[in-house]
């Protein structure tokens, strides 16, 4: 059987993205329909752009 690349893993809403919670430090998800991230920990939501703000900001 050919291996092939399942669709539905590129249309997961969720990507895992490489940003520590600004709350708790957690791991944050990426939800990519509504350009946001949420962390696994606290479930804190965050805007997309706000998350690279501080982080560009902080590795600046
Ligand atoms: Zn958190």
């Amino acid at each position: 059987m050919a291996e092939f690349t399942n669709p539905y893993a590129e249309a997961d809403p969720f990507v895992e993205a490489h940003f520590d919670c600004l709350n708790c430090g957690g791991k944050l998800w990426e939800y990519a329909i509504q350009r946001a991230m949420v962390c696994e920990d606290c479930r804190a939501l965050f805007r997309s752009e706000d998350v690279y703000a501080d982080q560009v900001a902080e590795t600046a």
